[in-house]
């Protein structure tokens, strides 16, 4: 193995980690945001439609009484809260 091998493995990891702590980052603010489905007018969170990007897709949800909108990374489900956590 040369040098350039180790350095293009090292490189490899530091990406994987650098994708793992952004899909972190990513699902924290989706929590945030979401906040258990809750706006902050009390209202509850009613999904809308799912919009597709370039690689990524995103799921808009609107307050059923303010009308504020929301643009989430991942499907939430009012109905089964701690489905994500079960898979
Ligand atoms: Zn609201």
């Amino acid at each position: 193995m040369n040098s350039k091998d180790e350095a293009s493995i090292i490189m490899g990891f530091i990406m994987i980690v650098i994708i793992a702590l952004l899909f972190l980052i990513m699902h924290s603010v989706d929590n945030a945001k979401w906040n258990n489905g809750v706006c902050s007018c009390g209202g509850r969170y009613v999904y809308e439609q799912s919009v597709g990007h370039r690689y990524t897709s995103s799921h808009i949800y609107k307050c059923d009484k303010c009308g504020k909108i929301i643009e989430l990374d991942s499907i939430k489900n009012q109905e089964v809260e701690d489905d994500e956590y079960k898979r």
